[in-house]
């Protein structure tokens, strides 16, 4: 049952590379989680007292701490760790490495969290950290120095029953165990092995879940399946595009090719690639991991930005940031559904042209909590010290998907709600309902 743990790990990679990303400009992510949260509170008549709660995280930690380099000068970093609420359970949320990192971003990301543990019904609260870096430039000795300082400049505002961190954009497995690691040797000699569970999506001999690396991507497929069964859509044959194809995005694809679709565009912060007869998604992901990139991958021509959001396809995937489709690739978009594996992918500009154009979207709250889900696996097996097989968090995984989404398609359809105010629904009607038990203290 051992897994192999084979998803482009984009994070260390130490090239050079100057940044060429597309000059897409982005916008205020926390502002529009916000306008999310007033269209969902507006929907379920949720109490002002709660709604007024949730419109700011708990706390916002900032770290500004410094690393020897490996020519032995010191640079100062700013990290950055976002509470938003625990009120069900740990704050539990990614950790992200990038150079466009700030707080207003990681807010908007630590809220959706907050959503996506309550709508899957998984004791845990919503965070989000990071760093304002580009791990691609430093080398793998800079990114284990600047992960443990990062971890010690945090101290106990972590903790494995108070806020756990997991991978996110730019961060993978080997950085959480560094993670684990310098929190394990602060806590003193007892208590050591028993707080491996601070962090999760650790690296499998470090105390990680099989099944954890290819979680979200797995989950994504799920909600994919349900869709098609729900529409009558036959996946065999069918063609998916990907936006990011890095953990979420290369799993996602390596799953779906299995199911019999074929992947005819991808791109990622180098560049966009595309090709009518299928790209070989293995073969691919090879390239990504010798590479850092699909960008010079033989098996496709490059395309423009633009020129991928006109691809014609059934299902589009993003999978790298947020606020990628605005108004005009809503427009230009040719598929029959956006499945959001990124978190916040879509402007709420863009959602009014989709429905006119009649491509559903399933929202990222719903499709990419596969990582969250099978976190809060990893999280009991630390807890018990068990060892779960591959097999029973795959069934788990499997189930607690598809609950979840026929709750969403259910609550959608019976309201003539969106995908994305049913699936808000669900967990913001949880959130009331422990604040109308519990109260606020004192
Ligand atoms: P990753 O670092 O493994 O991959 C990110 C991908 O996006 C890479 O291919 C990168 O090149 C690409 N990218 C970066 N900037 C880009 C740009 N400007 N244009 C196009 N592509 C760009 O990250 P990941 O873990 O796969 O996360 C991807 C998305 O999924 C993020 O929104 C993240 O928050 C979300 N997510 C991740 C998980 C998880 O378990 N890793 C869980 C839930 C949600």
């Amino acid at each position: 049952m051992a897994q192999k743990e084979t998803a482009p790990q984009t994070a260390p990679v130490a090239t050079a590379t100057a940044n060429v990303e597309a000059n897409h400009k982005r916008g205020n992510l926390n502002a529009i989680v916000q306008q999310q949260l007033e269209k969902a509170t507006a929907a379920i008549n949720m109490s002002k007292d709660v709604a007024l709660i949730l419109s700011q995280p708990k706390n916002e930690i900032i770290v500004n701490f410094p690393v020897r380099m490996d020519d032995g000068s010191f640079q100062l970093f700013k990290g950055y760790r976002v509470q938003h609420n625990n009120i069900l359970g740990p704050y539990k949320g990614g950790i992200r490495y990038h150079e466009d990192v700030t707080l207003d971003e990681l807010k908007g990301l630590a809220a959706a969290m907050t959503w996506k543990s309550a709508l899957h019904d998984i004791p845990f609260g919503g965070g989000k950290g990071g760093i304002k870096f580009n791990p691609r430039l430093n080398s793998k000795s800079e990114l284990e120095r600047i992960t443990r300082r990062y971890t010690h400049a945090l101290g106990s505002n972590i903790g494995p029953e108070f806020d756990i961190p997991a991978p996110d954009v730019g961060t993978n497995g080997q950085i959480m165990v560094w993670l684990m690691d310098t929190y394990m040797n602060v806590v003193g000699f007892e208590e050591k092995n028993a707080v491996r569970r601070v962090v999760t999506g650790k690296t499998i001999t470090a105390g990680g879940s099989y099944g954890r690396e290819s979680a979200t991507g797995q989950g994504v497929v799920h909600c994919i399946v349900e869709w098609a069964r729900h529409k009558r859509f036959n996946l065999n044959g069918c063609t998916y595009m990907v936006q990011g194809y890095g953990n979420v995005g290369s799993w996602a694809s390596r799953l779906l090719a299995k199911l019999g679709a074929t992947l005819v565009a991808t791109g990622d912060y180098k560049g966009y690639i595309y090709n009518p007869e299928g790209l070989n998604t293995h073969k691919l992901t090879e390239h990504v991991v010798a590479t850092g990139s699909v960008a010079g991958y033989k098996g496709a021509k490059p395309i423009t930005r633009d020129e991928f959001f006109q691809v014609e396809c059934d299902l589009f995937i993003p999978a790298a940031l947020e606020l990628e489709i605005d108004e005009k690739e809503a427009k230009a978009l040719r598929c029959k559904v956006i499945v959001e594996g990124a978190n916040g992918p879509t402007y709420p500009e863009a959602e009014p042209i989709l429905a006119e154009k009649g491509i559903d979207v399933l929202p990222d709250i719903l499709v990419n909590s596969g990582g969250v889900m099978v976190s809060y696996f990893e999280w009991m097996q630390n807890k018990r010290s068990e060892r779960w097989e591959l097999e029973e968090v795959e069934q788990r995984l499997d189930h607690g998907m598809k609950r979840t989404y026929g709750q969403v398609q259910e609550l959608a359809l019976e309201k003539k709600m969106d995908y994305r105010t049913a699936a808000y629904a669900i967990g913001l009607k949880r959130i009331e309902q422990a604040y109308s038990e519990r109260g606020i203290f004192p």
